[in-house]
């Protein structure tokens, strides 16, 4: 699908040129959180106008799953994107090794279930390979379903991080949030990840309110005590058909802090990344807790992506984006791809609205008007 934008697009031109990008929702102001305009992202390569520096790309390679989540997939599934519509292995080296040479450091590969797309191990190999131009770590989002027979390959590949989702230990409540069968697999996984190598392996807990809040400090133990895994429980967020403030209700930070310190320990340790995280007494894994919602952490925020349909993303919680495959596929430079994410950030807000007119915006865009998580990348 060629814009024909490449033909005529010039780094440095006015931005009128571009697509246009859907209106996103209210920002957060930019006073309220600390940050100051600082003139025109062009001129810095990727840091937005905000001074932030963005040197994370996530990097979506499939929109299917062999999961249901039910607060990240709607209920009648997504619409399977036309092959054709995917990028390419080679497209998604060169676009990350353009990224790399802008200032990314650090990618994550994730999807969708990324371990669903074929030859994922060829994809891992060649984004290792991007540690040559400048990458220093490469990871991947995984429900770990699939993973025990990738790790050797993505091991000697060069991936050096893995954060696995798991909600419950419980398999009829792991049915009941992801519609499919499999608690006891992801969790032989996980314990298996934490055995092979990794400099880091993460668990990642969706919390809801009534759901799994009351298994907080099982999930903590079953992985943070006697291994050495991170578990972070992350707020719930609302997306298009993900049932929030419906069905599934968010359980916040406050109350997921409170509800471990119930029984445990949390000593505080600062951030990493968007987590507050804490160290317990006596556990060789830390435990991180993830505030999207009541205490955003977009003053800090050094990530974009880029979509399995080669569109580029400033902000997981902003309809805004930029299609890069049309140019790709049109035969464009990377000089005016790199125009095109410089353009991209010029537009990033300093940070993303309110729950509420999240869901406003995505309701008034109907279904499949705005981008559902699966179809984002996590
Ligand atoms: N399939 C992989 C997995 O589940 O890890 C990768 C993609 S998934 C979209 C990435 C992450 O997003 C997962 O940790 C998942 O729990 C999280 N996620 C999905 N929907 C969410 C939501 N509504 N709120 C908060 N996190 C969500
Ligand atoms: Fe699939 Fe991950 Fe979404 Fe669950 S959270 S449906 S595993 S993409």
């Amino acid at each position: 699908m060629g814009s024909g934008l490449a033909a005529s697009y010039t780094p440095g031109v006015d931005a009128l040129r571009l697509p246009v990008v859907p209106a996103g929702p209210r920002a957060l102001d930019a006073a309220a959180l600390g940050l100051t305009a600082q003139g025109d992202a062009r001129a810095h390569g990727l840091f937005d106008r905000y001074g932030r520096a963005h040197t994370y790309l996530r990097i979506s390679i499939i929109e299917k799953c062999n999961l249901r989540c039910r607060y990240c997939m709607p209920a009648e599934g997504v619409p399977l994107l036309p092959r054709e519509d995917l990028l390419t292995f080679e497209e998604i080296e060169r676009l990350a090794a353009l990224f790399v040479g802008l200032g990314v450091r650090k990618i994550r590969v994730t999807g969708g279930e990324p371990l669903v797309r074929r030859d994922v191990d060829d994809l891992i190999a060649r984004l290792g390979r991007l540690k040559a131009l400048g990458l220093h770590r490469l990871a991947m989002t995984s429900n770990a379903l699939l993973l025990k027979q990738h790790i050797p390959a993505m091991r000697a590949a060069g991936l050096d991080a893995v954060n696995l989702s798991l909600d419950t230990l419980r398999p009829d409540r792991f049915r009941a949030i992801t519609l499919r069968d499999g608690c006891e697999e992801t969790i032989d996984a996980i314990r298996t990840a934490a055995a092979a190598g990794f400099e880091k392996v993460k668990v990642n807990a969706v919390v809801m309110a009534g759901v799994n809040d009351d298994e907080l400090v099982d999930l903590a133990r079953a992985f943070a005590r006697d291994l050495p895994v991170d578990v972070r429980y992350i707020e719930y967020m609302p997306f298009e058909g993900n049932h929030w403030g419906e069905a599934l209700k968010m359980f916040p930070a406050a109350a997921i802090r409170a509800r471990l310190e119930e029984q445990l320990e949390l000593i505080p340790t600062g951030f990493d990344e968007t987590a507050a995280m804490y160290r317990v007494p006596g556990f060789l894994g830390s435990i991180g807790i993830i505030s999207s919602m009541t205490e955003p952490f977009c003053a800090t925020c050094s990530r974009t992506r880029l979509t399995a349909d080669g569109h580029f993303r400033w902000c997981l919680l902003d309809e805004g984006e930029l299609d890069l495959r049309g140019p790709l596929r049109d035969g464009a430079t990377d000089g005016d791809l790199a125009g095109l994410i410089e353009e991209g950030l010029r537009r990033k807000k300093p940070g993303h609205a309110p729950a509420d007119e999240l869901l406003s915006v995505q309701k008034a865009a109907g279904p499949g008007g705005a981008r559902s998580m699966i179809r984002i990348g996590g």
